[in-house]
């Protein structure tokens, strides 16, 4: 197929995330992506600034990954997960609890990252159910978090940027705390804390659970908060029975600079979301983990067991890629080298600060942040990116990178520049 009869059956037949159909935004047809690098069908190559949505971590095509797969391919491919193990899923299990601190050691595994999220949440209500306790059915949550795109996690995501508006009247009712005040580098003030305070104090009887990204909060607004919060949450939340899950989606796996968002904090949450990069990028999967007391309360309760079971679970060559990646990730320098490129994207990107289309540029770990004070025009603006060799996708305000980790600096560098070049053509000096 040539690059034309592609884009026109697309353009006809194809839905993308988020979009119309007949979009008139900007559609690019890739043939293949290697290392750090995205090759058009058209032939042109791009730095991939996205990993594909933080998942990634290792680049495109990577030989090991794909020794992986092709090993697995030859065994099998899927077997029902009802009734059987495998090897993949068990190596799958064992990396990520000698990842995971000890108290996080029962595996729920399914096929995304907003399925982890249901499955955190039915936990939760299972388990508050189970401790007799059925008057707590809701979830409490700060504003501009995102969990994903299905039911209930739509419902826990940010009621403005998310799609409240339009779903209110199907959508459960949960409660809304500010956004943490303080951020990431700023002094704590306990004033920052009191939202939540307040609403767990009068409300408690209410909710099952908190929900949070813990100091990351990605497609709601790639916004950066206080450790602090996290310490005050969870001591709260124990304080009421309140059930703490952070869904580390988008921050599991070395993305902030730790292994995991919470060590920022050093607060072990009660559950865990994971995904996107678990797989380094190949396949979806994803894992929701739990502790010991609270798998056991909800399995010796009436219901005996978790009600969920995805047709998908514990897909063996997904699992079989995951194990590889973990792997992989363990055997590099994966803290430097996310070191370094913190480093050089608070050097490179400081520049952007004095544009006057920009209000804030801010990093930590593998991923930079550029603020506008407008929302983005992105048929004008991706194309401008392209243009300078790079493949980046801004929303609303927001222009920001998050590469693989094996990104070269000389390719960081052309990515950063490429960035600064695009905003400046876009908008001026
Ligand atoms: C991407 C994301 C999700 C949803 O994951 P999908 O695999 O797209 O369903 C949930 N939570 C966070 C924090 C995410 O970044």
């Amino acid at each position: 197929m040539n690059e034309q009869q592609l884009l026109t059956f697309d353009h006809q037949h194809l839905w993308h995330p988020y979009s119309a159909i007949y979009s008139t935004m900007p559609m690019y047809a890739v043939e293949r992506a290697g290392g750090v690098m995205i090759t058009l069908k058209n032939g042109q190559r791009l730095i991939d600034g996205m990993s594909s949505w933080w998942a990634a971590l290792h680049g495109y095509n990577h030989p090991r990954l794909n020794a992986a797969a092709t090993e697995q391919l030859a065994k099998m491919s899927h077997i029902m997960f009802g009734g059987f193990t495998h090897e993949p899923a068990v190596k799958l299990g064992k990396k990520l609890t000698a990842l995971l601190p000890p108290e996080l050691n029962k595996i729920f595994f399914a096929d995304s990252g907003s399925v982890a999220v249901e499955v955190a949440m039915k936990m939760a209500v299972q388990y508050q159910y189970a401790s007799g306790k059925p008057t707590r059915a809701k979830f409490a949550t700060i504003r501009s978090g995102y969990h994903g795109d299905t039911w209930h996690a739509m419902s826990v995501c940010d009621p403005e940027t998310g799609m409240h508006n339009l779903f209110n009247r199907s959508l459960p009712v949960q409660y809304f705390l500010p956004q943490p005040s303080v951020k990431f580098d700023q002094p704590w003030d306990d004033e920052a804390i009191k939202p939540l305070e307040d609403l767990l104090a009068e409300k408690h009887q209410e909710i099952a659970a908190l929900i949070l990204e813990p100091i990351v909060q990605g497609a709601g607004g790639m916004y950066f908060y206080s450790p602090h919060y996290l310490v005050k949450a969870q001591q709260l939340c124990k304080q009421y029975g309140i059930l703490l899950i952070f869904d580390e989606i988008a921050t599991g796996f070395g993305r902030t600079g730790k292994m995991f968002a919470f060590e920022h904090a050093g607060v072990i949450p009660d559950i865990i979301c994971l995904g996107k990069a678990l797989t380094g990028g190949y396949l979806t999967l994803s894992a929701t983990v739990t502790q010991h007391h609270i798998a056991e309360t909800i399995c010796n309760s009436e219901a005996k067991c978790f009600m969920h079971g995805p047709t998908f679970m514990a897909n063996p060559l997904a699992c079989a890629i995951a194990a590889e990646s973990l792997t992989l990730l363990l055997e590099s320098p994966w803290q430097t080298r996310v070191a370094q490129i913190e480093q050089q994207l608070k050097q490179e990107l400081q520049e952007a600060i004095h544009l006057s289309a920009v209000k804030e540029v801010r990093v930590l770990g593998a991923i930079g942040v550029i603020e506008m004070h407008e929302p983005v025009n992105l048929a004008t603006l991706q194309p401008r990116f392209v243009k300078q060799g790079i493949w980046v996708r801004p929303f609303g305000r927001l222009v920001y990178i998050m590469p693989p980790f094996i990104i070269e600096p000389a390719q960081l560098h052309q990515l950063t520049q490429g960035l600064i070049n695009g905003i400046k053509e876009e908008y001026g000096t």
